[in-house]
């Protein structure tokens, strides 16, 4: 069986199936992404993994340059209620933690996922990374990575769009390189 067959049947057993394999060389990192971040988003400056606790957008591309494999997870969600959305992140990442985690022990030692949301582990986020209560659990989301995650999940087919209300299910993506 080849590493990818491995790495698919690793996946299967945590319950994912819809995702791509993609080469990390055509994830789109631009600097529009981080100027949003910096001018618009709530989370900047209060999310210990978000902007300004993260690379420089030269680094989050010479990041992912690093890397020849790369598995793009998808999650569509609608939620009632907008105040559900951090717990349902919360349990999605810490589920995608596991498997992060096995694929790693499976000898992929460069294996690093980005969370399909900001790191919402803990209800209260100091928001400096050097108070941050569980850095071992703590992950950038795609975004924060200044991943223009529109363009490139656009590549493979993968459903996005700017949402005008919550009513509207949400399309959300998940990356994990590995290596
Ligand atoms: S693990 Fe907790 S404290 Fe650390 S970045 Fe995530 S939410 Fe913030």
């Amino acid at each position: 069986m080849s590493d990818r067959a491995d790495l698919e049947a690793l996946f299967a057993k945590h319950g994912y199936t819809d995702f791509k394999w993609i080469e990390p060389a055509q994830i789109v990192v631009s600097q529009w992404v981080r100027m949003k971040c910096m001018f618009g988003c709530p989370d900047y400056g209060r999310n210990a993994a978000c902007p300004p606790n993260v690379p420089t957008v030269t680094e989050c591309r010479a990041f992912f340059n690093e890397y020849h494999t790369a598995a793009v997870l998808h999650f569509a969600k609608s939620l009632d209620n907008p105040e559900e959305r951090g717990a349902w992140s919360r349990k999605v990442n810490h589920a995608l933690l596991k498997l992060e985690k096995e694929v790693f022990l499976s000898g992929y030692q460069k294996a690093f996922l980005l969370f399909m949301d900001c790191c919402r582990i803990c209800t209260n986020c100091p928001g400096v990374r050097a108070e941050c209560k569980s850095p071992e659990l703590a992950r950038p989301s795609p975004e924060s990575m200044a991943v223009d995650v529109f363009s490139t999940v656009r590549q493979w087919g993968f459903p996005i769009e700017v949402l005008s209300d919550y009513a509207q299910e949400m399309n959300r993506y998940a990356f994990l390189l590995i290596e």
